[in-house]
């Protein structure tokens, strides 16, 4: 099963796909990971998204497109793949369904993460992410145990590039820009589901799990 999830940055994408992982195994596979990668190796297409990362910019469809590809395709044949922060626009949109057709697994579910922006501002502006998990944290919401310290492995955390004021502000016009096409694209298309983001982690992900359920997900 291909299941993707929207909403705004904060609203929590990554954190319900490490709880959607531990609990029904799938495997989530998030643009922003794919894109940090190719940047921190400094690969060609890492180096011309750059650029666009460190700005808050939507990175070019023709780079995205071309490395998410890539990186779906890594995850083993049966597994189920979770998509976060991918398709960003319509035209992403297209270029997954072309693809995902070719090799006879399509999306079943797209499930958007509602959340107010002035909601979404606020964590991001205080996140705090583990080096070696990726593990997210809000300085005031959800501190780590240990100040600078992941709960998990110890790792130190670290606050990303792109989450200053001005580059998140930029990242949640773009997202208020490309979101509506980009839901009304998969309505169309009937599989759309809409879950509340504003609650607890483990809340969401029960709600999460319900709208799932009907495509096949075992709780
Ligand atoms: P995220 O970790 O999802 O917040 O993404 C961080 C940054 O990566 C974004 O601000 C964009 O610069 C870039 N990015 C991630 N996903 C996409 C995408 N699907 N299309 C274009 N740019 C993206």
């Amino acid at each position: 099963m291909n299941i993707i999830l929207l909403g705004p940055q904060g609203s929590g994408k990554g954190t319900q796909a490490s709880l959607l992982n531990a609990r029904i195994g799938v495997v989530q596979v998030a643009s922003g990971d794919v894109l940090r990668a190719a940047i921190q190796s400094a690969t060609p297409l890492g180096i011309e998204a750059k650029t666009y990362y460190d700005a808050g910019d939507l990175v070019p469809d023709a780079i995205v497109i071309g490395l998410l590809i890539e990186a779906i395709d890594q995850v083993p044949d049966g597994t189920d793949v979770l998509l976060d922060g991918f398709p960003r626009t319509v035209a992403q949109a297209q270029a997954l369904d072309a693809a995902l057709a070719e090799r006879g697994s399509p999306v079943e579910k797209v499930v958007e993460l509602r959340l107010p922006l002035s909601v979404a501002k606020e964590r991001l502006s205080g996140r705090l992410v583990c080096r070696t998990c990726g593990a997210v944290y809000n300085e005031r919401t959800r501190p780590p145990t240990v100040a600078g310290v992941c709960d998990i492995d110890g790792s130190p955390l670290y606050q990303r590039a792109d989450d200053y004021p001005e580059a998140i502000e930029k990242r949640l016009r773009i997202w208020e820009r490309e979101n509506d096409a980009l839901v009304a694209y998969y309505e169309s298309k009937g599989i759309l589901e809409s879950v509340d983001a504003q609650g607890a982690p483990e809340i969401v992900m029960t709600h999460l799990l319900a709208v799932l359920a009907p495509a096949g997900a075992s709780a």
